[in-house]
């Protein structure tokens, strides 16, 4: 019996995780800059968590999860998503006690039993962060640039920044009301996602992709006429503090998300040649979620950026990342005794910092060579009987051709000093 990955789940092979290695880099350095630091939290957690997070009249938490009984009895999910998990994190340990602010970022697993597709996965990955204790426009245009630097940093180019508000809870309770009025009497006419929406998450038909769906979207009642005025000078401000870093966006008054938890500021990050998976990430404001949780009324703004998404972007605009040698040297080690040797050699290397790999198999010396090629390695390091009983190593340089003998102890600076590391 042979066994294979479950559909929707993918191994991450040697060849394709320098890439993924390359993206963490730059989300991770991209975060520091920002003044954020790494969560790590449980990949399982208690089902009522997102129950209660996200909102039971959302698609995850409606037909998504992987939520099962443990043997205990407790119901338990994998983690669809990181927010929820992040604000019982802050109230567990009483994050905003310590300080006023938290600045938190993640990167990995997500778990969604959604129908697998190109750029859709039911095991996927996601960098993202969140700023906690903050509800100022400034806290919004933090998180949006530092999503936007993670992007541009990739040398992604082809996305557009898509934002909207969906105003207080107030604002988004007086529009949901208007929206089922209006919706209600083409209640017939609607797509069957539609018609269930209108029952349980109206804001969500605005997101449709039906054509049945359209010509009722496109004369519904607008957001924007719904707001306070403080809804609208929130907005207003974040939009202003965007245009002053000058990071380009559009106003989408569609846009609405998913989530239960959003309010105020909302966006997205759409690859502009991606097709039906276009969305590279999207985050939003959620000064609700902390004291849902039973936490103490704490603002919150984040996002989160799908890592496969952003990998087929990349690869459709050919960014290249730096792939390293997988070996700098390599110690080919020839006829009998000469192991203990070699392998000497090698940790004499690798404490000089120098990645170092010999033939295990024992293999001709031709082999070894054609080896050292393939792992990109910039020296080799021959040793025979003749160099064990003298002490010595034979140092090759593969750029240059030169071939040095040199003392034992020498070879490291010998390599460091010909390759310029
Ligand atoms: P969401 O939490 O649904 O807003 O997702 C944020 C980002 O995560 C999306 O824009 C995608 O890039 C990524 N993502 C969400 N679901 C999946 C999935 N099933 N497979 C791959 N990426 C996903």
């Amino acid at each position: 019996m042979r066994i294979q990955t479950i559909r929707g789940t993918h191994d991450i092979l040697p060849g394709e995780i320098e890439l993924w290695q390359a993206v963490e880099e730059v989300a991770r350095r991209q975060a520091s800059l920002y003044g954020f630091s790494e969560i790590r939290t449980p990949v399982f957690e208690d089902t009522r968590l997102f129950l209660r997070g996200i909102g039971e009249s959302t698609d995850i938490v409606g037909k998504e999860m992987y939520t099962f009984t443990d043997k205990n009895d407790e119901s338990v999910t994998l983690r669809p998503e990181m927010t929820a998990s992040i604000a019982r994190a802050v109230v567990q340990h009483s994050l905003l006690e310590q300080n006023p602010v938290a600045r938190l970022w993640y990167f990995g697993p997500m778990f969604r039993r959604e129908r697998p597709q190109k750029g859709r996965q039911r095991q996927f990955h996601q960098f993202g962060a969140e700023l906690l204790g903050a509800r100022n426009p400034e806290a919004d245009a933090e998180v949006i640039a530092l999503a936007w630097s993670v992007v541009a940093s990739l040398g992604i180019t082809r996305v557009r920044l898509e934002i909207n508000t969906l105003g207080s809870q107030a604002a988004r309770a007086a529009y949901r009301a208007a929206l089922v009025e209006y919706f209600t009497p083409h209640r017939e006419e609607l797509s069957e996602d539609s018609r269930n929406r209108l029952d349980t998450n109206p804001l969500r038909i605005l997101d449709s992709k039906s054509p049945a769906d359209a010509p009722f979207v496109e004369r519904a009642p607008r957001l924007h006429d719904f707001l306070d005025d403080e809804s609208r000078s929130y907005w207003q401000q974040v939009c202003a503090l965007l245009d002053a870093l000058e990071i380009p966006y559009t106003v989408s008054d569609r846009l609405v998300r998913g989530l239960d938890y959003y309010e105020h500021t909302v966006f997205e990050l759409i690859g502009t040649e991606l097709g039906a998976q276009a969305a590279l990430g999207g985050g939003g404001r959620y000064d609700g979620l902390v004291e849902q949780l039973g936490g103490k009324p704490s603002p919150g703004v984040g996002f989160a950026l799908g890592a496969e998404r952003l990998l087929i972007a990349m690869e459709a605009e050919k960014v290249v990342p730096p792939v390293s040698a997988r070996a700098d040297v390599m110690v080919i080690a020839l006829g009998d005794d000469t192991a203990a040797y070699s392998l000497r050699l090698l940790s004499l290397f690798r404490r000089a910092g120098l990645s170092a790999v010999s033939d295990v198999q024992r293999r001709s010396m031709k082999a070894q060579f054609r080896e050292a090629n393939r792992l990109g390695a910039k020296a080799v390091c021959i040793i025979g009987a003749d160099e064990v009983a003298a002490g010595t190593a034979a140092v090759k340089i593969l750029a240059t051709g030169e071939q040095t003998t040199v003392a034992f102890a020498h070879a490291a600076a010998h390599v460091l000093s010909a390759v310029g590391q």
